[in-house]
C-alpha cells in the first residue's frame, strides 16, 4: 500500500521571485507539518526557477523539487499537469496545496481527477484534525454567507487557498534544505496548445491586489467622471481604485477593477466602499480587509452590517469633504 507523507506546496514565481501566495502557502504548510510531524516540500516548475530554491527554503520548505525546462516557460495546462502528476506520484505527499490563482484553479482539479482524489477550492483556512489527522479545509459557501469545513479521505488531500488569507513566515536565509532536480522529460505530442502572443495589460500606479488602501466605487457612483473623484482620493492615500460589478459592466472602469466573487479577492489594510450596497458576491472579495469603511445614502444598505465604520450620506457631498480633510492632514 502506498504511504502518503509530507505536505507539498505548488510554488509559483512572479517577476523573478517567489509569488507572495507561495510564501503564504509555505507559512501555512509549515504549521500543518509541525502538527503532523512531517516534512514540507515545495515544487518549483518553470523555465528558470532554479534560482528560487533558497528563497523557498528561507520561507519554510525542507525540500525543493525543481523542474526547469524551456518548454515550461509559460504556464500551459498539458505540460504542467503532466509534470506535476509525475512528481506527485513519486513523492506521494499526504497533502498537496495550490494557490487559488489562475494557475492553481486550472491545475488542481485536473490533477485531482488524474490522481483519483478530490480537491477543495478557494479555502480560507487549513488545519489538521487532531484525532483523524485529516486536513480540515474551510471555505466560504453560498456566495460567502456561510463557511463550511470539508475533509477528504483519499490521498493526496488537495486544496487551493485564497490569496492573502495566510501569513508567510519571517524569511530566514540561514535555514537549510535539500534541493532535488527533476528532468521535465516532456513528450511534445502531449502538449496540445501553445502561447502565440502575450498581451500585458497596462497598469498605472499600485496594483489593486497589492494596495494597502483601496477606494472602491459601486453603481451609485454613476459615471466615469464620478470615478475620477475616487481616483483622486486613492492617489492621496497611496492606494488603488476598485469597483463592484456594475461599474465594470457599464464600462466606467476596466473589468480588472472588479472586486468580488467573480473579480479580485483582496485584503487591504483599509477598504473604502463608496455607493456599494454590500452584496455577498461583492463582500467575498473584500471581507479580508482589516478595516472597511462605507459611504452610502441608504441607512438600511447591507454594507453597514459588514463594516467597522459607516457614513450615511450622498457620496457627492461626503467624499469631497473627506478628500479635502485628507489633503489638509497630508499638508501638515
Ligand atoms: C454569480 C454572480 C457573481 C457576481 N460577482 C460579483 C463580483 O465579483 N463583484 C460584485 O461587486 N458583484 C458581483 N455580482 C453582482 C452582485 O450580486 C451585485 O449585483 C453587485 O455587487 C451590486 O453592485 P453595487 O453594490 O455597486 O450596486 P447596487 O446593489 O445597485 O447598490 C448601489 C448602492 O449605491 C447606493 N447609492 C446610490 N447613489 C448614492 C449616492 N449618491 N451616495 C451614496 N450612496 C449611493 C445605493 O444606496 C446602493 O446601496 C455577482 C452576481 C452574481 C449572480
Amino acid at each position: 500500500m502506498t504511504e502518503y507523507k509530507g505536505v507539498a506546496i505548488f510554488g509559483e514565481a512572479k517577476e523573478g521571485k517567489l509569488a507572495v501566495i507561495t510564501t503564504e502557502l509555505l507559512g501555512c504548510g509549515r504549521k500543518l507539518c509541525s502538527d503532523l510531524g512531517q516534512e514540507l516540500y515545495c515544487l518549483l516548475i518553470g523555465s528558470d526557477v532554479s534560482n528560487l530554491t533558497q528563497e523557498a527554503i528561507a520561507f519554510g520548505a525542507d525540500k525543493v523539487y525543481v523542474v526547469s525546462d524551456p518548454l515550461l516557460e509559460d504556464y500551459q495546462t498539458d505540460s504542467y499537469v503532466t509534470v506535476v502528476e509525475r512528481i506527485v506520484r513519486q513523492l506521494t505527499p499526504q497533502i498537496l496545496i495550490f494557490g487559488h490563482t489562475s494557475i492553481g484553479r486550472d491545475l488542481a482539479p485536473r490533477l485531482a481527477f488524474r490522481l483519483d482524489t478530490a480537491v477543495s477550492t478557494d479555502c480560507v483556512e487549513l488545519s489538521i484534525d487532531p484525532n483523524s489527522k485529516l486536513l480540515l479545509q474551510t471555505k466560504p459557501v453560498y456566495g460567502g454567507n456561510a463557511q463550511a469545513i470539508f475533509t477528504i479521505d483519499t490521498y493526496p488531500q488537495m486544496a487551493t487557498v485564497r490569496v492573502k488569507v495566510m501569513s508567510p513566515l519571517q524569511r530566514d536565509d540561514s535555514r537549510q534544505g535539500e534541493v532535488v532536480i527533476i528532468e521535465a522529460d516532456l513528450d511534445l505530442q502531449t502538449i496540445r496548445t501553445k502561447v502565440l502572443e502575450k498581451v500585458v495589460e497596462e497598469e498605472e500606479g499600485i496594483k489593486l491586489e497589492d494596495a494597502a488602501v483601496v477606494v472602491s466605487g459601486g453603481r451609485g457612483i454613476g459615471s466615469v467622471e464620478g470615478f475620477k473623484q475616487l481616483e483622486e482620493l486613492a492617489k492621496l492615500l497611496k492606494g488603488a481604485v476598485g469597483a463592484s460589478r456594475p461599474p465594470c459592466d457599464n464600462g466606467w472602469v476596466p473589468s480588472g477593477y472588479q472586486v468580488g466573487l467573480t473579480g479580485k479577492i483582496i485584503a487591504p489594510d483599509l477598504y473604502i466602499a463608496v455607493a456599494i450596497s454590500g452584496s455577498s458576491q461583492h463582500m467575498t472579495g473584500c471581507s479580508g480587509a482589516k478595516t472597511i469603511v462605507a459611504i452610502n445614502k441608504d441607512p438600511e444598505a447591507n454594507i453597514f452590517q459588514e463594516v467597522q465604520f459607516g457614513v450615511v450620506g450622498d457620496w457627492q457631498k461626503v467624499l469631497p469633504a473627506f478628500t479635502s480633510k485628507v489633503k489638509e492632514i497630508i499638508a501638515e
